[in-house]
């Protein structure tokens, strides 16, 4: 075959469905048959798909210029959507770098935590603590601080950890977490540059929802330590988890953010690091090895910055918010009469919910199974999750559900 599938055995590989076209929630296939995005395409579709506002902004930029390089050149739509970004983000957030994807937006937050070091003269602050349970993207770095899984485990002899800060899930019970996390930034700080987290709640890497008050705590004790933070909210920004960014549920501010998915509605790739003044304020000088030296080919497109600024314009205007926590309310009711023996857990945060099963064996052939009831849906190991698209109608959602409930009950 000569297209390589991501995450795929291609050699087991069976019938891939081909699309059609996208709208709304609908996915539609070439041999006639349709189903529910549950997934709005790994989380970036939040809009649906092809919706008029968003297709219009991006008619109108292609035939105005759809590149130019941000190399010595600038434009509206990049200034806009910098500027807008800030101004959306949590405060202290004030510069923006943009790039192609979220594993690359999380390695440029990398160089910039590292070099903010190095440009002080301080070449022993390099490591990075990680999370248990975490993703953050498919590129070297990015494996390395993702929690070990399949995603990573054909290069996890290279991939040897700094330091890695347990989640714990109960929201009381934290304590002796934290006293770990004191310890060994009392014994290692001096050679730690940087935390990264996925705030609230850890996607790809186990859907794990946590305490806003830990993720306080351990940005506290980084700031006391003089360690620096970074939230991925790569798949948490934009509404997700029921505030615009996961940062919103906690009271701290990080040093460096990460944007992507949801950023341009599922349209074009394209990402964003956004860092303080702090960071920033290091990196100026006259001394050109200061700066930071990244610069991705499509960075800044327009077509992704039109979109995204018109994305968020709309999530602002129509009230998104309100949209996510209708369907967190859905989610929630209707999981509530959804029982198995098999289910060892469910969760529900925003337009996200999971259920967790004891046994990888009891989600074979679920997909199919959803596939077959109009329903597009993956798991991801032990996970049952859907993360659908904000304007997914109410009885398209329930129609998730359902299929679910049926899978389960079978
Ligand atoms: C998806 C994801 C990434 C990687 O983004 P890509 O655009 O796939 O490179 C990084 N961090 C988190 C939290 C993600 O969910």
């Amino acid at each position: 075959m000569s297209i390589w599938y991501p995450y795929t055995q291609m050699q087991t590989l069976g019938k891939v469905p081909i699309v059609s076209k996208g709208k709304g929630s609908f996915l539609y296939f070439t041999d006639g048959t349709k189903a529910i995005d549950a997934i709005s395409s790994w989380w970036a579709c939040i809009h649906g798909y092809s919706y008029k506002p968003l297709n219009r902004v991006l008619k109108k930029q292609v035939d105005t210029f759809s590149h130019v390089m941000l190399g010595g050149l600038t434009h509206q739509p990049a200034l806009q959507l910098a500027e807008k970004l800030v101004e959306i983000t949590p405060k202290g957030l004030n510069h923006v770098f943009f790039s192609d994807s979220g594993s690359v937006a999380v390695e440029v937050a990398l160089k910039m935590a590292i070099q903010y070091w190095s440009n002080q003269g301080n070449k022993d602050k390099v490591k990075l603590i990680s999370c248990k349970n975490s993703y953050h993207g498919d590129t070297f770095k990015a494996m390395q601080l993702s929690d070990d899984s399949d995603f990573t485990v054909a290069f996890s002899h290279l991939l040897e950890k700094d330091f890695v800060v347990e989640i714990p899930e109960n929201p009381d019970d934290y304590s002796q977490a934290l006293q770990n996390f004191e310890n060994l930034l009392i014994t290692h700080s001096s050679t730690i540059a940087a935390l990264i987290i996925e705030p609230i709640i850890q996607c790809a890497g186990g859907f794990k929802v946590y305490s806003p008050d830990y993720l306080d705590a351990l940005n506290k004790l980084c700031f006391k330590y003089n360690v620096l933070t970074i939230y991925d909210e790569v798949a948490t920004g934009f509404g997700r988890t029921g505030k615009l960014f996961g940062t919103n549920h906690a009271k701290r501010v990080p040093d460096i953010i990460v944007l992507g998915k949801g950023l341009t509605a599922g349209y074009i790739g394209h990402a964003a690091t956004i860092a303080s003044t702090k960071i920033y304020q290091q990196f100026k000088s006259k001394d050109h090895d200061k700066a930071l030296m990244h610069g991705p080919t499509f960075m800044g497109n327009p077509l992704a910055c039109v979109v995204a600024l018109k994305s968020i314009e709309i999530f602002q205007k129509k009230d998104y918010l309100t949209k996510i926590n209708n369907i967190e309310n859905t989610i929630k009711q209707f999981f509530e009469t959804i029982q198995s023996e098999e289910i060892l857990d469910k969760r529900v945060l925003g337009a996200v919910g999971i259920i967790e099963v004891k046994n990888e064996k009891s989600v074979i052939g679920f997909k199919e199974f959803a596939l077959k009831n109009q329903v597009f849906i993956r798991p991801i190991g032990k996970m049952v999750y859907l993360m659908p698209s904000y304007r997914i109608k109410k009885k398209e959602l329930v129609k998730i559900l359902v299929v679910m409930k049926r899978w389960f009950e079978k």
